[in-house]
């Protein structure tokens, strides 16, 4: 060990978190250390492909570079973690963070795809009244290691058999309002070199409509979700009030017809069904008229309800007769099935319940 190794390893404290830096920081890391460019990837490669948790596993490092490297840096990986498993097979992760707080992934099973849902913040800084994240508020974004540890964590833990096909960013929290993080994320969950080598086409960020940040979204090469929920400012301002104050239903979907979409790709745009609010005909022929001419398809969410909520979920054929109104007008329309219901892991349920009696 030389002497900047022996003070950088002062206390586990101060240890760097290898998870924390990204290639180039790596790279950096590397290079003070003395070790040529490539240890970086054989590190990464450890990291992500391998999940090792311990440094000692890294065997194309010799005995005393891993020693000079344990010395010096950790893996915080975190392990705290339950799992509730839905009858349908939907799996919910509640991972705790470092700071005690604790985040929502989902593993959701259809058919031959294997989806998992990821959170991007710690609460919602939005406020859309039939989701239950945004009655937590906003306690604090993800870091890009916590959101990359959610994939690492259900990775860690699938069945025999089993194989992640999609990551949708559609959990706890507006993507968009932790930009940075998301993209820098993305870039390790896409890397094919050391990374889990998802491809971008098979990665769906949802956004309730951070109209200005859109384009951003182009970057990244993924595919990009909108979660419109009504057809008339009136309307969204009820459901919607935050985003829909800084972005009106106008200025939104303009923000989708400039969006640069890539040939053979389309927008999605959820619509959640609450009934007796935003469900009639007269509402699906409004969205097929503001929808008009944007290449997309539109995923129905009917409503899932959680204790507290004043929405209701629509009857079947309300959904259906929603869903015919859009199909005639020309456009594909799915209903998404909503899967891990019984365990609180469906769209807008999760998030920590507050007792109306807790002061
Ligand atoms: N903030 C992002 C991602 C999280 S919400 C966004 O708004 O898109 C993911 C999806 O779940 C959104 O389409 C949202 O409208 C929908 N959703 C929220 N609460 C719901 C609920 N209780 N029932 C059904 N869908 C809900």
């Amino acid at each position: 060990m030389t002497r900047r190794d022996r003070s950088r390893a002062a206390s586990a404290e101060t240890r760097t978190n290898l998870l924390a830096l990204d290639e180039s920081a790596l790279e950096q890391f590397v290079n003070d250390l003395d070790w040529p460019k490539f240890r970086a990837r054989q590190i990464l490669r450890w990291l992500y492909r391998e999940r090792v948790r311990d440094i000692e596993r890294m065997t194309d490092l010799s005995k005393t570079e891993r020693a000079r490297l344990a010395a010096i840096a950790s893996i915080d990986r975190l392990s705290d973690c339950e799992v509730r498993r839905s009858s349908d097979g939907t799996r919910k992760f509640l991972l705790r963070l470092q700071d005690g707080l604790v985040i929502e992934s989902v593993l959701i099973p259809d058919a031959a795809r294997l989806t998992l849902c990821l959170s991007t913040q710690v609460g919602c800084t939005l406020d859309c009244g039939f989701c239950l994240t945004g009655q937590m508020g906003l306690k604090r974004n993800l870091t890009t290691h916590e959101i990359v540890e959610q994939a690492l964590t259900a990775l860690d833990r699938l069945e025999p058999g089993e194989r992640l096909t999609n990551i949708v960013l559609m959990g706890m929290g507006e993507p968009l309002a932790n930009f940075d993080a998301v993209a820098a994320a993305i870039a390790r969950l896409t890397n094919t070199g050391w990374g889990l080598g998802i491809p971008a086409r098979r990665i769906t960020l949802s956004t309730a409509g951070l109209a200005s940040r859109l384009k951003d979204v182009a970057g990244l090469g993924i595919n990009l979700a909108i979660s419109l929920n009504a057809t008339t400012d009136a309307q969204r301002d009820r459901l919607m009030p935050a985003v829909n104050r800084l972005h009106p239903l106008a200025h939104l979907l303009a923000a989708c017809r400039a969006y640069p979409l890539p040939p053979h790709r389309r927008l999605t745009f959820e619509y959640v069904l609450l009934a007796g609010e935003n469900d009639s005909e007269q509402d699906a022929r409004r969205l097929a008229k503001l929808l008009n001419g944007i290449r997309c398809k539109i995923n129905l969410i009917p409503f899932n309800p959680f204790p507290g909520n004043p929405y209701r979920r629509p009857a079947d054929s309300d959904v259906l007769r929603f869903q015919t109104v859009l199909r005639k007008a020309g456009f594909d329309v799915l209903i998404r099935k909503s899967k891990g219901r019984d365990v609180l892991g469906a769209c807008g349920q999760l998030g920590e319940l507050v007792s109306p009696h807790r002061s």
